[in-house]
């Protein structure tokens, strides 16, 4: 579970409103990384999402981040968002009798980034979709199609980004920097969507990921 905290922020200063900034780092947010979303030229989401298990809260790593930036400390506060996000395995059993789960309650969440929204309205809609079908039919055995279909798409996709997480949760801040010369946006775009192959081939050519990269394959 990922304890997170968010400001909406205005009159801020943003170097380019069509870029979305991340920050990973274990002394800057441990567990996880501090985010910069645009909404316009001068006003963003800014927030953080770190690991339940450490020691501050979120809200701490937060306001020093904004604190210790010259384009951020300045800016007012519109809105507070807070909460958890639970990350990590998600729930297999999607369907009981006449439940279904979906979003959070399903743990559909993506483990490197912690987006919920986008696989949240498509499990939704896949849930929706099967229960019309069940009610015209008038057969609940109906149901639990969106747990097989589910399960063997985006859920398969889901368990392949946790174990990417895995590996990242063993990595220095040195290591995250060395990489950050070598892999581009799309680079870790495709990481956190599940594609590591071009971002493991770069990682290979250098001896120091390789250890870490075996107990990872
Ligand atoms: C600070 C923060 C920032 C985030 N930023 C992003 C982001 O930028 N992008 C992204 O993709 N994800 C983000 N997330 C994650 C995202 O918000 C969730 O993954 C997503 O909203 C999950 O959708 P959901 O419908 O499952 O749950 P929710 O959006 O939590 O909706 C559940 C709804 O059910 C209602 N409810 C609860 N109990 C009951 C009850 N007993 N009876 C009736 N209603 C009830 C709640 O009030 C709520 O409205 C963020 C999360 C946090 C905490």
């Amino acid at each position: 579970m990922d304890s997170c905290f968010e400001y909406e922020m205005s009159d801020i200063e943003i170097e380019d409103p069509d870029m979305i900034y991340a920050y990973p780092g274990n002394k800057i947010a441990p567990g996880g990384y501090i985010w910069v979303f645009p909404k316009d030229d001068d006003r963003a989401n800014v927030g953080v999402g770190v690991s339940g298990e450490k020691g501050k809260t979120a809200k701490y790593y937060l306001d020093r981040f904004i604190k210790s930036r010259q384009g951020l400390n300045k800016g007012s506060i519109l809105e507070v968002n807070v909460g958890c996000i639970p990350l990590g395995d998600s729930l297999k059993e999607l369907v009981k009798d006449n439940l279904m789960v979906v979003g959070d309650a399903a743990r559909q969440v993506n483990p490197i980034h912690a987006g919920g929204v986008h696989n949240a309205m498509l499990a939704g809609k896949l849930a929706g979709s099967t229960a019309a079908e069940t009610i015209d039919l008038e057969d609940l055995g109906i149901l639990k199609r969106y747990e097989l279909e589910w399960n063997s798409s985006k859920g398969r996709q889901l368990e392949r980004i946790l174990r990417m997480r895995y590996f990242m949760e063993k990595l220095r801040d040195d290591d995250m920097d060395y990489l950050a010369k070598f892999l581009d946006g799309d680079d870790l775009i495709r990481v956190s969507e599940g594609e590591w192959g071009v971002a493991l081939k770069k990682m290979a050519k250098h001896p120091r990921f390789l250890k870490l990269l075996k107990n990872f394959l």
